[in-house]
């Protein structure tokens, strides 16, 4: 029996190929999700998910859903729509900056659309948990999230809005912690590798979370915003926000009194290059340079590269020092205004305080207020202004923290982040439950995140090729892409061979358009990026069709029945 639902024909689907990237595209996710008719812009970060795009989120959701019920987690909706109060409880009204979005009701009172929701589970299971014996419990929501990100780029991988799996652990022990934790680690490894997606689970810092532990996965890909080193002889993997490893700093940079240009009235190129210990045919990123004691950005506005000759010009004829990171505790809006709100201050630091870095990654340590060691440091907020800070440099090859090995440095998009919260949240909404002896027991919790859209876009970015998308097959729109490419006989047969697949279980997608040439047709069906392409074509008449892997391009002739079999 024919399973309609399971059929879509392309003559009746709402979908618009385009054959130019869009203009301010720079990623392939984002090139060719927007070409294939996944998604539209609607305004800068925030998109509409099409037909296709739709199917493929909703899989996607699928498999996380599966993975988290296996585990044990109940799904919930909370609201998107948050009241300011719980979040001004935990702090994080202020902490999170420009990134939240601000509304008012029309009495004057304020709210936020959800960037991540640990405050209110915790009160939700404040209202619904009163005994031990109601934990552990995890509960997860796929819902919409929203940060007013500084740089919404690359199409969906970072949206203003965007979907997001988040699953939250509470239990009264440590060990309950620890163990809803490994749940989850392992929830994600099965999401993941059913995604088909490549990833590491790599070492993280917490952020804005709070907590104690806490591993990022990620999949590797130049599209990355992330920089990750990876030992190719042991397991250690870190994000490069959490490496523990210590190189020697570069001498002078951030360390003790400031250096001083020792050179002749007007510096020269030469000189000024000798003095930073880089050619003077180099560019530098970001310089900046106390000119008679004013800190300057040398260079050209809006340009993020200063080129040696440019530099000679604002030089001449003034004392010139390398800025220090001290220099900016007094100044964290320059920090921040060549970060971003919520980026790297590391960095940063990178260009200012060791302004001879050119290349390489590079985050500062140092101590923080409690004195603990910090990273992802933002000046001022992070550090005192008299703190002494050591600016780190990982370098390819430089050792392993575990084993020595020579480590090795890759960009990755991070598609999920797992934490242990510890008891940060439920002390400040005082969330206990009584224990076996009667008595009230602090709750522990744990937070998880999945960037749903975001893993849609880490795939395209991981599996497309020259041609397009190309799905693997539990992630994909449909199974088989039956193309018609010809007259009234290929139409009739693609339909019928569609209605045969979609019969035997399969989702199946058929090119039926009329006055659409095979030509196009074919393009399109490899923008797609569907597994498998069915061609009705020049031997329909004899029942003969075309099956074609999209992957490997590997193709065969076969009667219908055998295709049928073949893939059904
Ligand atoms: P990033 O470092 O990329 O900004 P994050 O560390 O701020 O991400 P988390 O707070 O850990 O993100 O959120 C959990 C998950 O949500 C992330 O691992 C990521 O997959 C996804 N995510 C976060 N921000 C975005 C965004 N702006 N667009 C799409 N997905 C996102
Ligand atoms: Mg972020
Ligand atoms: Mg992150
Ligand atoms: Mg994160």
């Amino acid at each position: 029996m024919a399973n309609a639902a399971q059929v879509q024909r392309m003559s009746r689907l709402m979908i618009k190929t385009l054959r130019e990237d869009p203009a301010d595209a720079e990623t392939a996710s984002h090139k060719l999700l927007v070409r294939a008719g996944y998604v539209r812009r609607s305004s800068a970060g925030i998109w509409t998910w099409l037909p296709l795009g739709m199917k493929v989120l909703e899989n996607v959701s699928r498999v996380v859903r599966e993975e988290m019920d296996a585990i044990g987690g109940q799904e919930v909706l909370l609201p998107a729509l948050l009241p300011k109060e719980p979040y001004e409880t935990s702090g994080r009204w202020e902490e999170y900056g420009d990134l939240l979005f601000r509304l008012k009701d029309r009495k004057g009172a304020d709210y936020l659309l959800g960037p991540t929701h640990e405050e209110i589970f915790t009160l939700t299971v404040k209202d619904q948990c009163t005994s031990y014996k109601d934990l552990p419990v995890i509960l997860y929501q796929i819902q919409i999230k929203y940060r007013d990100e500084a740089r919404p780029r690359s199409g969906v991988l970072r949206g203003r809005e965007f979907h997001m799996k988040d699953s939250y652990s509470f239990d009264t022990t440590d060990e309950g912690l620890a163990q809803s934790y490994a749940l989850h680690r392992q929830a994600y490894q099965r999401i993941f590798e059913r995604l088909g997606l490549d990833y590491r689970i790599v070492s993280a810092v917490s952020g804005a979370m709070g907590g104690s532990a806490s591993e990022e996965f990620l999949a590797p890909a130049a599209a990355g915003e992330d920089t990750f080193v990876d030992c190719p002889a042991c397991d250690y993997a870190a994000n490069t926000e959490a490496v523990t490893v210590k190189v020697e700093p570069v001498d002078g940079a951030g360390h003790g009194p400031v250096e001083e240009l020792d050179t002749p009235d007007t510096p020269t190129i030469e000189t000024l290059a000798e003095f930073l210990g880089v050619p003077a045919s180099a560019t530098l990123k970001n310089l900046l340079v106390k000119v008679d004691g004013e800190i300057v950005a040398v260079g050209v506005p809006g340009d993020r590269e200063v080129d040696m000759g440019k530099l000679g010009e604002h030089l001449a004829p003034a004392t010139v020092e390398l800025v220090t990171a001290e220099d900016f505790v007094d100044h964290p809006e320059l920090v921040r205004g060549y970060v971003g709100p919520q980026g790297l201050a590391g960095k940063a630091f990178k260009y200012i305080a060791d302004p001879r870095v050119a290349s390489g990654t590079a985050w500062v340590t140092g101590a923080n207020k409690e004195g603990k060691h910090a990273r992802n440091v933002v000046a001022g907020r992070d550090f005192e202004v008299d703190q002494y800070l050591d600016v780190v440099v990982v370098e390819p090859g430089d050792p392993c923290p575990k084993c020595g090995t020579g480590l090795k440095i890759d960009r990755a998009i991070e598609i999920g982040h797992i934490f242990q919260l510890g008891r940060k949240y439920a002390d400040a909404f005082e969330l206990d439950v009584l224990g076996q002896n009667g008595k009230p027991e602090r709750v522990t919790m744990g937070s998880y995140g999945i960037g749903v859209s975001r893993a849609v876009a880490a795939l395209a970015e991981q599996t497309h090729d020259e041609k397009g998308l190309c799905w693997p097959r539990e992630i994909a729109p449909a199974d088989v892409h039956v193309v018609a490419a010809g007259k009234a006989k290929q139409t009739e047969l693609a339909l019928s061979v569609g209605e045969q697949l979609g019969a035997a279980g399969l989702r199946v997608l058929v090119d039926d358009r009329a006055g659409v040439s095979p030509g196009v047709k074919f393009t399109d069906a490899e923008l797609l990026g569907v597994p498998t392409i069915v061609v009705a074509g020049r031997r329909a008449g004899e029942g003969i069709v075309e099956v074609k892997d999209r992957r490997t391009g590997e193709r065969e002739e076969l009667t219908v029945e055998e295709a049928v079999a073949r893939l059904s």
